[in-house]
């Protein structure tokens, strides 16, 4: 590359920074994650600059909706760029497969017999609620009903516990089936496939293990951090999935971190799961809880009062196992009692819930919790200081006071010693984007919300 070349991506880069910063004080976070990862800009000569999306959806996206936002930010830095067009950026080719694979390729006439999929028949497409927490993540997983082993391969889904991993793997799994019946799915969890490769070898049946996994359509595994320390099952798993994949067969897969972050888990195996799509679901948001609740009450014909629906929505915000949880519980005890549903009944009802679930921290608790972790003083942390050793507890402090309380950019400035936000909003990606590549900050972080919560009482 010449040096005039490298000085324009620079400074397309520059542009592009600062107008994700422009969009990020603008839009609600989930949005902005959602829309604006992993994309890019590439500015003409000719006053017309190209977006890069990671993918079509959201290219998409991106045009229909942040055309002008994105256009006007763009000309505060460059009032030449006129026009703007939307590109999905060109994938990085998968590595080549390691040709490891000893067995016979799947072949159409030989079929797994038994185990079809079983399937919870209420994890479908359209009974999944779709917000900004999850909008990706459901866009990418129709595409992939639409078109398996095309478009996204694997997929890999992954976030926290009862934020709708297995709803939308498996409602994957239930489109192609009613779309082709004759396609062969298997579902597991990662420890019914564990335990079935001990078994198999136990009783000498890996012929028959083997057939059963690797001639399939689609292989859908939950949970697939529980591969985790098995290196049997890991080996087992790589070839399984090289089998598949080599003849374009679907691989979807969950887990509750990033392939990168799942511990004792082989480099090869991790490269492969990050080589397709990697999706995130994230908590919902009120409205997206509120639209959640009111979607269950239909599917199981009971009227809630928006307010007792609202109270609900406000008050369990951790995940949607819980709301649910939640919900059945004070639609069992109406039914029961035949009551109707108030808030105060609610109240009385969820009580234990709700303490539990509604964990609000405030800003003097994120910093204590910090400083505590790092035995570094508040007052060294809060102030302009530049020792070397603060940067990272600056940092996190940062972090997760995005992460645990509503403050605005310029709100978190002004308690960090009055920082303007685009330091805040920089420290805060340094942490989002160190988490997913180192695993002991990651826990580091896990350990710091732990502590959070214990000063909290
Ligand atoms: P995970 O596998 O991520 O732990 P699940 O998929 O088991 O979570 O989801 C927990 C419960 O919440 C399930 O009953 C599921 O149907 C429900 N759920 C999760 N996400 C949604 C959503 N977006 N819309 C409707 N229900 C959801
Ligand atoms: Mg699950």
């Amino acid at each position: 590359m010449d040096n005039s070349n490298r000085r324009r991506i620079v400074a397309q880069d520059n542009v592009w920074q600062a107008v994700l910063g422009e969009m990020e004080v603008i839009l609600p976070k989930g949005q902005f994650l959602t829309w604006f990862k992993d994309t890019g800009i590439e500015i003409g000569k000719d006053g017309e600059a190209v977006i890069l999306a990671p993918n079509s959806f959201s290219r998409d996206q991106l045009a229909s909706k942040y055309k002008r936002d994105i256009l006007g930010a763009i000309q505060k830095s460059s009032p030449d760029v006129k026009t703007l067009t939307f590109k999905v950026r060109k994938q990085k080719p998968l590595e080549k497969l390691e040709l490891e694979v000893q067995d016979s390729p799947p072949k159409q006439n030989k079929r797994p017999e038994g185990r079809p999929a079983s399937f919870n028949k209420e994890y479908i497409f359209e009974n999944f609620v779709v917000g900004n927490n999850n909008a990706l993540a459901y866009a990418v997983a129709r595409e992939v009903a639409e078109k398996p082993g095309k478009s996204h391969n694997p997929l890999f889904i992954y976030g926290g516990v009862g934020l709708g991993k297995t709803h939308l793997a498996q409602a994957i799994g239930q489109e192609i089936r009613s779309k082709k019946p004759e396609a062969q799915l298997v579902y597991v969890s990662c420890e019914t496939f564990t335990n079935e490769y001990i078994a198999a070898i136990a009783s000498r049946k890996m012929a028959e293990f083997k057939h059963n996994y690797r001639e399939v359509d689609v292989l859908i595994v939950d949970d697939i951090q529980f591969l985790s320390s098995k290196e049997g099952s890991q080996q087992e798993f790589f070839h399984t999935f090289n089998a598949l994949h080599q003849h374009s067969r679907q691989i979807i897969l969950t887990a509750d971190k990033t392939p990168q972050a799942i511990p004792a888990l082989e480099g090869r195996l991790a490269s492969r799961f990050g080589g397709g799509m990697i999706v995130d679901v994230q908590p919902p948001d009120f409205e997206t809880r509120m639209a959640i609740l009111t979607g269950k009450c239909k599917e199981k014909e009971y009227l809630l009062p928006e307010e007792v629906i609202e109270y609900i929505a406000k008050n369990i915000s951790s995940n949607i196992r819980e709301l649910e949880g939640a919900l059945n519980r004070l639609i069992t005890f109406c039914r029961f009692k035949g009551t109707p549903a108030t808030t105060k009944i609610a109240e009385e009802v969820l009580k234990d819930m709700v303490s539990s679930s509604n964990k609000v921290v405030g800003t003097a608790e994120i910093i204590t919790a910090v400083c505590k972790f790092f035995s570094v003083p508040q007052s060294d942390v809060l102030s302009g200081g530049r020792k070397k050793e603060l940067i990272r507890p600056r940092q996190i402090a940062i972090y997760l006071l995005r992460e645990q309380t509503n403050k605005s950019l310029p709100e978190i400035g002004k308690i960090m010693g009055g920082k303007d936000h685009t330091t805040i909003l920089h420290s805060e990606r340094k942490i989002t984007d160190g988490i997913k590549v180192d695993s002991n900050l990651k826990s580091d972080i896990e350990r710091i919300r732990e502590l959070i919560f214990s000063v909290k009482g």
